[in-house]
């Protein structure tokens, strides 16, 4: 058996495994064989891991830390992550088997969420309220909530964690990370650079194991104040009413079914690559996949044929390679869906313009590829149109008209992300003022910063990352009454 790399949790500041000694086997998606094991924490570890964050937060250096000296923390933790990018990113790839020229990028670019909310640790600002009651002088304070978990998926563990982590810290909470039981070991790994920044024990600490065992009691834990959740939409509503049994915060970040729009007026080979680049970066494995890609009849054609013989080009392989386009699928049971799917959509008599299957090459026969793949003349009333694939399964619209490419594009119960490719200046903002979406893009696709707020309409989410207000998805307001008359007036009658 080849040699496995064994990472820990962090709770309390102390490495350590499940309190009953079990392991996870985690698995490299390129070669198909475990590399790695995580914990597996049960129902005791939950206690232990709320029970130290909680601790840290209402004891000990950080209830009384300056704001401005978190923030230095904050700050300190990306120059970190800038110094350490390289070798987070190839544990990510080992585990989630994305590029790691993608990789590599995110992990580096994480940073800036750090530097960016250590600055804002020290701008929350309450105010003075001019109320009506003279004698009174009343104040507002902005506090953090408590307790934060960060339940993370599998597609880009530490980024979307980051998007969590940097507010809720920056606000002043603690914190119990729940990563992905597929891709646990760049958090873990990631935990070493927590320590390092010099953030006080307990103030961070992670909780590894199957979200069906230890996710509902994490979320009812009545420790834990607010949920900050990434994953599917059943997860996500599970997530939603088991915080809402114990009244707490919640933000979900959830599914998508993204309409990417091409018009007869855009520049095609622009809109061509934003297509490709919308569902077969990541292999589709990404939230804001563009997997609905609506053409305008005008050119519709063109675009199928472009689209599919440019995606012909997309070079399949080892993901740690810096030739490889496209990498293998993160786990074995979303490989056997995302073929499932082309199974439904044949059923449902779209036309596969290209891939469909998995690919016939032995150098890739261990890990978990499935063909770049496209289906055109798809009527989104079919399955292919209306359910989260979650792979590089492209499905192709037609439309007639603006009118018809906007009712099309709402007709979805998500409302992550859209594309708009057009050259027309009003067609550009008409659209994404009818969009029914957290995101619009026009003339590109997949930009996300973290100056700019992310996140879903209808059932795609609740709530925002990154950019000024992901900080108040971490604060409450609290109101204080200081009252400067003498004496207490009639105490029967409310003032
Ligand atoms: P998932 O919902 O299966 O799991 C997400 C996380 O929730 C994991 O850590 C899992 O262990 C945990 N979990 C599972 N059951 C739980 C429960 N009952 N209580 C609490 N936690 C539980 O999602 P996944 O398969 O890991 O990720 C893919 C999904 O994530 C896709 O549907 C995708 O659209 C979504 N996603 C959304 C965004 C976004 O920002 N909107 C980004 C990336 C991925």
């Amino acid at each position: 058996m080849a040699e496995r790399v064994r990472f820990e949790n962090v709770v309390d500041g102390v490495r350590l495994g499940s309190a009953d000694g079990r392991w996870i086997e985690s698995a490299n998606p390129f070669t198909g064989k475990p590399w790695a094991e995580v914990p597996h924490c049960g129902l005791d570890d939950v206690d232990r891991a709320v029970d130290a964050a909680h601790k840290a937060f209402v004891k000990g250096p950080w209830p009384s830390m300056t704001a401005s000296a978190r923030g230095k923390l904050l700050r300190r933790l990306g120059d970190l992550i800038e110094r350490d990018a390289a070798r987070l990113a190839e544990i990510e790839v080992k585990d989630n088997g994305k590029l790691l020229a993608e990789m590599a990028g995110q992990v580096r670019y994480m940073a800036e969420w750090f530097h960016y909310f250590g600055g804002l640790a020290d701008k929350i600002e309450g105010g003075v309220i001019p109320t009506d009651k003279p004698d009174m002088f009343t104040y507002t304070k902005r506090e953090p909530l408590g307790v934060v978990v960060c339940i993370t998926p599998w597609n880009s563990p530490l980024l979307l964690l980051t998007w969590k982590l940097a507010p809720a810290l920056a606000a002043g909470n603690t914190i119990v990370i729940k990563p992905s039981e597929f891709t646990s070991c760049s958090t873990l790994a990631f935990m070493d650079l927590i320590a390092e920044a010099g953030f006080p024990q307990g103030v961070v600490n992670t909780l590894t194991g199957f979200g069906s065992e230890i996710g509902t009691a994490l979320v009812e834990h009545p420790k834990v104040a607010k949920v900050a959740f990434t994953g599917g939409d059943a997860t996500g509503a599970s997530v939603y009413a088991a915080a809402a049994r114990g009244i707490k915060h919640v933000t979900l970040e959830l599914g998508g079914k993204s309409p990417n729009i091409v018009f007869a007026d855009a520049a095609i080979d622009d809109a061509v690559k934003g297509a490709i680049s919308g569902i077969f970066a990541a292999s589709g494995q990404t939230c804001i996949a563009g997997s609905r890609l609506l053409v305008q009849r005008a050119v519709y054609d063109e675009v199928c044929e472009k689209v599919a013989s440019f995606a012909a080009t997309a070079r399949l392989g080892d993901p740690m390679d810096s030739g490889t386009q496209v990498g293998p699928i993160t786990t074995q049971p979303q490989r056997r869906k995302v073929l499932d799917y082309m199974e439904v959509a044949r059923g449902e008599g779209a036309r596969c313009l290209l891939g469909g299957g998995t690919p016939d090459r032995p150098d890739l026969k261990d890990g978990w590829f499935v063909e770049p793949t496209i289906f055109a003349d798809v009527s989104n009333d079919m399955r292919i149109a209306r359910e989260e694939v979650f792979g590089p399964i492209l499905s192709i619209i037609p439309f007639e008209d603006d009118e018809e490419a906007v009712e099309i594009a709402n007709d979805t119960i998500y409302g992550l992300a859209s594309g708009v490719w057009t050259s027309n200046i009003r067609r550009a903002f008409t659209m994404a003022d009818r969009i029914r979406a957290g995101t619009v893009w026009v003339n590109t696709y997949r930009a996300v910063s973290y100056l700019a707020p992310f996140g879903g309409y209808k059932k795609s989410g609740i709530g925002r990352e990154s950019g000024q207000h992901a900080i108040d998805e971490y604060l409450q307001t609290k109101c204080v009454w200081i009252n400067l008359a003498e004496g207490v007036p009639n105490p029967f009658v409310l003032r």
